[in-house]
């Protein structure tokens, strides 16, 4: 699916201070006093890389929408005074133009500009010829290729400092998260482009503060590359997304509390043990593969039965009485009863898409 991106390994343009890496700030720069305070602690917590926002892009006009270019002028003294660097969010040529023009050091496209390719490729056009690190969050919608898309764009455009931010999708439904994080899209961004360096924003994922360690701690098992959390020195009364920031000082709990588990697989020593314990899987997949034909063999028989007695497809008691079992046996071998509902789901369409080939194939054959 994916054509290889020209991209830098992330430690030559961040400079990872500590393990996990973590870029913090404030939702939105309130006030030069809330923003230099809110860095000034960060900093005495071993963080100097910040976010903060400027433009901030509201889904009701009437809020509080960022202070611009007076934002930026907070920004470009507080970097002098306290030797932090600063990552900001852009959505058009005059965010970068100002952007750049008071020396911010990394950009992130939000996920409502991600969605729209003719605002990135804008972006990607006034971006080309700098060296800037650009960070693209994945769109609102659940769509792997607007969001590799918007990397291509970007890449395009010569910009090889460059990383994605997992920042969730929205959904129907209720959630316990704000937006929920669908991990899968962004295993999948992973797979299609290994050497993406991938960060996951837990605050933006869970909405309040009481999820983002354990948010941040899978992300971390996934292997992501680092983090980006909002934090505030009053968060009850910050002036955006209050439920979701916390204070420095839990920040940097949170930081020494999380565990950085190794993807390096070179030279350990329990690499025997994880090989032996690889080649058990190939042939378990293999055994999977072997039963998923001979279930589809079976499958293809009813079809056929079905077809001369002239019996539809989908039968809703059968439906009812697969699901009931199989979730019993499921339970039975302690085994995650979603896991094995949403499999079965995909085994039974399956099933049904077989049975459909056949019966259309034989009114086909009919006809002629
Ligand atoms: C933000 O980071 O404050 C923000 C607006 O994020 P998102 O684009 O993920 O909504
Ligand atoms: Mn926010």
């Amino acid at each position: 699916m994916s054509k290889k991106l020209n991209i830098e390994p992330i430690n030559n343009w961040i400079k990872k201070e500590s393990d996990p890496l973590i870029i913090s700030g404030p939702c939105s720069a309130e006030t030069y006093d809330q923003l230099f305070e809110t860095c000034k602690q960060l900093k005495s917590h071993g963080i100097s890389l910040m976010r903060a926002g400027v433009w901030k892009p509201r889904t009701r006009p009437g809020t509080f929408e960022g202070n611009g270019e007076d934002a930026l002028k907070w920004i470009s003294e507080i970097k002098k005074e306290l030797d932090v660097q600063f990552a900001v969010e852009v959505a058009n040529t005059n965010h970068i133009d100002l952007s750049l023009k008071y020396g911010i050091d990394i950009l992130w496209i939000g996920a409502r500009t991600t969605v729209n390719p003719f605002s990135v490729q804008e972006i990607a056009d006034a971006i080309k010829g700098t060296d800037t690190p650009i960070l693209v969050k994945n769109p609102i919608n659940p769509d792997l290729s607007l969001w590799m898309g918007a990397l291509e764009r970007i890449n395009k455009a010569g910009i090889t400092k460059l990383g994605a931010i997992h920042r969730g999708f929205s959904m129907t439904g209720s959630s316990k998260y704000r937006y929920v994080p669908l991990w899968k899209i962004a295993i999948d961004l992973k797979s299609n482009l290994p050497n993406l360096p991938v960060i996951c924003d837990p605050s933006h994922i869970c909405g309040n503060r009481d999820m983002i360690f354990e948010t941040s701690q899978k992300a971390l098992d996934l292997g992501y590359d680092g983090l980006i959390i909002e934090s505030h020195i009053d968060p009850d009364n910050a002036w955006s997304d209050a439920k979701q920031q916390v204070t420095p000082e839990v920040l940097s709990k949170m930081k020494s509390d999380l565990k950085v588990k190794s993807s390096n697989e070179d030279d350990k020593s329990y690499n025997h043990l994880l090989n032996e314990i690889r080649e058990s899987i190939d042939e378990v997949d293999k055994e999977i593969v072997d039963i998923i034909a001979k279930r589809i063999g079976l499958v293809e028989k009813i079809g056929e039965f079905k077809k001369e007695t002239d019996l539809t497809t989908f039968q809703v008691d059968r439906w009812n009485e697969i699901f009931k079992s199989r979730l019993d046996w499921a339970i039975e071998k302690g085994l995650d009863k979603d896991f094995i509902e949403d499999l079965y789901k995909v085994i039974h369409l399956g099933s049904i898409n077989v049975q459909n080939k056949i019966i259309n194939r034989k009114k086909a054959n009919f006809k002629i």
